[in-house]
C-alpha cells in the first residue's frame, strides 16, 4: 500500500468534523507531494529547521502546523508562514509568538499543551498553569495570537484504558475552560489529540484534530 491508499483508509474512518494533520517529520518533499496529490493539505512538523527547509519547496496552499515542543528563540523562523502552533507550553512562548506574528502582520492560531500523560518526560502545562495563562489573557491583551484550543499526548502504552482515561481528562479540562471563559475564548474549539497508535480512542473521547505520521508515511526508523 502506498501513501495515498493509507491516507484514504484513515480518512474513511474519520468523522467529517475531525481534521487530519499528516505528520511528515523526517519524510521527504516527494513523500509530502504524494500525500498532497492524494488531497491532503494539512501537514505537521516538529523541527523548525526542517519545516523552514520544506515549506518553500511545496505548494502554497499547504497548511503548516508546528506540532512538538517549540523553543522561544526559534519562533521567528516560522512566524511568517505557520498556520497553527500545537504545543504552546508557557506564557513566555505565547508572548513571543504574538510578538513575531505582529512583526509579520499576521495572526497565529495556537493550542495550549496540557500534560495528561503519566510519563514525566512529556512537555505540557499542568491544569493549574493552564488556568493561570487563561486567567491572564485579558491582561496580556495579545492581538496577534488566537487561542484555538488544547493539545495533549497520552502515555505511550498498550493499555488502552489508560490512554482513554487521559484523553477523557483532557476533554473535560477543555469543556470546563470553554464554559468558564466563553467571552475571552471565542475561538476555542479545537482539541488536538490522537496519533497513529491511539487516534481511534482519541476520536471516541472528543478529538477534533488527529496528528498522524507513521500510519500514513510508514515508520520513521
Ligand atoms: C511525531 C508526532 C506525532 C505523530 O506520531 P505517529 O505516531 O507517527 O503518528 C504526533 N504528534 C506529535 C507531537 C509528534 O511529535
Amino acid at each position: 500500500m502506498g501513501i495515498v491508499e493509507r491516507l484514504s483508509g484513515i480518512k474513511l474512518g474519520l468523522p467529517e468534523s475531525v481534521k487530519l494533520v499528516a505528520v511528515s517529520k523526517t519524510k521527504s518533499v516527494e513523500a509530502i507531494m504524494e500525500a498532497y496529490n492524494g488531497g491532503q493539505r494539512i501537514f505537521g512538523e516538529n523541527r523548525v529547521q526542517e519545516i523552514v527547509d520544506k515549506q518553500p519547496k511545496l505548494p502554497g496552499d499547504i497548511e503548516w502546523h508546528h506540532i512538538g515542543h517549540l523553543q522561544t528563540n526559534k519562533v521567528k523562523y516560522i512566524a511568517p508562514f505557520i498556520d497553527m502552533i500545537h504545543a504552546v507550553d508557557s506564557e513566555k512562548l505565547l508572548i513571543e509568538i504574538d510578538r513575531q506574528a505582529k512583526k509579520n502582520d499576521r495572526q497565529i492560531p495556537c493550542l495550549l499543551q496540557v500534560h495528561i500523560a503519566e510519563e514525566e518526560t512529556k512537555f505540557g502545562l499542568s491544569e493549574q498553569e493552564l488556568e493561570k495563562i487563561i486567567f491572564n489573557l485579558d491582561q496580556l491583551n495579545l492581538k496577534n495570537t488566537k487561542i484555538s484550543g488544547l493539545m495533549g499526548m497520552a502515555t505511550y502504552t498498550i493499555d488502552d484504558s489508560q490512554v482513554k482515561k487521559e484523553f477523557r481528562n483532557l476533554k473535560s479540562i477543555f469543556d470546563r475552560i470553554k464554559k468558564k471563559n466563553l467571552c475571552t475564548l471565542v475561538d476555542f474549539k479545537e482539541l488536538s489529540m490522537g496519533m497513529s497508535g491511539d487516534y481511534t480512542i482519541a476520536i471516541e473521547e472528543g478529538s477534533t484534530m488527529v496528528r498522524i505520521g507513521s500510519l500514513i508515511f510508514g515508520s520513521r526508523h
